[in-house]
Formats: structure tokens, C-alpha cells, sequence
């Protein structure tokens, strides 16, 4: 933390550069957005539409659980008219926010309504489409209130991008209704709340943080669910290597499949033109497979 807070006060003493400077509208006119990380990039893309510019500050193929601002993330911060945060992932927000508050960045916390479910610390809403549905409402009445001028746009736009979100939320609840196999394993537990949400059932390898090793007892115990279960595959995700989840369906004798948790694009997936209706999309797809067994 000590790196952060050099950071921060750096960062306090480089916003003077910046007083007296027009806040939170570029030379085109367009609201300016940071956003912490990709879905809440990708959310504030789709409510503000031509309205907005959009920062990520965690960048592509970063995985966003240990990351931390520098001075000059900071300072870019300030320039933003709205500060898009889902909550429990960023733990730097808060003190990020309290530091730019004289230069009148509204921040909106995405997932707030369900922080207080923030039990065992997961803050995965953006899996559910249920709860995505309900940040992106929250990113819109953040906008609205920010740029009131231009609210009507920002309804619009929400509603189109929340009934695209529905759709999959249809998908994914038949799916889960009529799946054989109801638990799926995955590398970190970034799906509880999809799985909570529709009825299913997420073990993990290596819990919460995508960095953690997990013990003897854990994986034995794993092999044993999915002996039970008869569970065919084992889930990994994009940004963290493949190779514990491969071990363990080679002594499953199971097979991997994607589940992308959706914490940044890869550089393969921004080239592809992939965005977050179209992962999760093939998200329900793989999900499918392991669920009845192909
Ligand atoms: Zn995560």
C-alpha cells in the first residue's frame, strides 16, 4: 500500500497542472468516463454511445484483482467527469475518489446494490445478467445526473443494452433449468453470483484470488465432486495460465473449456472484436457443453 500512497500524494500535487482547466469535457464535447476495468469500459460505452469517451485504467490482458493506480492514473482520473467502479474489486476507489473529490468527479460504484451481499468477498456481479442488468442501470442514472441535457440518449441506450443482457439471462436460465449436471468447476471463483443467480453450483480450484495455489486436501476433494458429478470439464479462464486446470482434468480425465470471467480483454479478443455480450455469449455455450456432458 505504501506504493499507493506515494502515488496518491504525487498525484495531489500534480493536480494544481490541471486547475483552472475545463473539467470533464474534451475539445469534441463528449463527456469524459474513466472506468476501472473492461465491463464497466464496456458498459459505460453502451450507455453513453456517441456522448462519451471512455478511459480504462486497468488496460488490456491486466489481471485487475492486485493492480494499483500510479500518479499518472491518478491524474488522469481527475480529468473525468465520471468515474465508473464496480466495488470489491477496486479497493484503491474509494481513496482514489477521496483524492481527485475538489476536481468534481462523480463516481458511481456499479455493483452497490449488491455489496452488501458481499459475502466470502466476491464481487463477480458483472457474470450474472441479472446483476450486470443492474450496473448498467446504475451507470445509467450516473450519467443522467452528471449530464442531465442529454438523459434522454442515456434511457435509450440503457434499455437497448439491457434487453441484449436479457436475452442472455433467458439463455442462461433455461440452460440452467434443464442442465444434467449442475455444478461446474472453475480456476478462480469469479461465478458465484452467476451460479447463485440460476440455480447452479461453482467449485473452485483456487478460490478468490486467481493467484492462490491450492492444497492437496482442496484438489482431492475436487476429484471427488467431480467423480460424483460426473464432471467432464474443467474451466480456465484468459488472463491466468491454463496449466492447474489442465492437470486436474488430466487426473479427472475430463477435458478444459473456457469460462471467461470477463477482467479484460485479451489482445486476441480485442482484434477479434469481442465485447462483453458476445464472451458471454460463449460463455452459456461452453457452459452448456460441461452442464450436459459433451
Ligand atoms: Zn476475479
Amino acid at each position: 500500500m505504501n506504493k499507493f500512497l506515494t502515488a496518491l500524494l504525487l498525484a495531489l500535487a500534480l493536480l494544481c497542472f490541471g486547475c483552472g482547466g475545463q473539467q470533464g469535457a474534451s475539445a469534441d464535447g463528449k463527456m469524459q468516463v474513466a472506468a476501472s476495468f473492461y465491463p464497466m469500459a464496456e458498459f459505460a460505452r453502451a450507455v453513453g454511445g456517441d456522448r462519451v469517451t471512455v478511459y480504462t485504467m486497468i488496460g488490456d490482458g491486466i489481471e485487475p484483482h492486485d493492480w494499483e493506480p500510479s500518479a499518472r492514473d491518478l491524474t488522469r482520473l481527475a480529468k473525468a467527469k465520471v468515474f465508473v467502479y464496480n466495488g470489491g474489486v477496486e479497493p484503491w476507489a474509494q481513496p482514489a475518489v477521496a483524492a481527485v473529490a475538489d476536481d468534481g468527479v462523480q463516481a458511481v460504484e456499479a455493483g452497490q446494490a449488491f455489496m452488501q451481499q458481499l459475502d466470502k468477498s466476491d464481487p463477480h456481479f458483472w457474470l450474472s445478467p441479472r446483476k450486470a442488468a443492474v450496473e448498467v442501470a446504475a451507470v445509467r442514472d450516473a450519467f443522467i445526473k452528471a449530464d442531465p441535457e442529454h438523459a434522454a440518449e442515456y434511457k435509450q441506450n440503457a434499455a437497448a443494452y439491457i434487453a441484449k443482457i436479457n436475452a442472455l439471462d433467458e439463455k442462461l436460465t433455461v440452460l440452467a433449468q434443464n442442465a444434467k449436471i449442475k455444478t461446474f468447476i472453475t480456476t478462480h471463483a469469479a461465478f458465484g453470483h452467476l451460479a447463485a443467480d440460476y440455480g447452479l453450483r461453482q467449485e473452485s480450484i483456487m478460490g478468490l484470488s486467481p493467484q492462490a495455489e491450492p492444497s492437496p486436501a482442496a484438489l482431492n476433494k475436487l476429484l471427488g465432486v467431480m467423480q460424483k458429478d460426473g464432471i467432464k470439464y474443467v474451466f480456465f479462464e484468459t488472463l491466468v495460465s491454463p496449466r492447474i486446470a489442465e492437470t486436474i482434468a488430466q487426473a479427472a480425465g475430463a477435458k478444459t473449456l473456457v469460462l471467461d470471467p470477463l477482467e479484460g480483454l485479451s489482445e486476441a479478443g480485442r482484434q477479434n472484436g469481442d465485447d462483453y455480450l458476445k464472451i458471454m455469449e460463449r460463455n452459456i455455450e461452453n457452459l452448456d457443453t460441461a452442464l450436459n456432458g459433451k
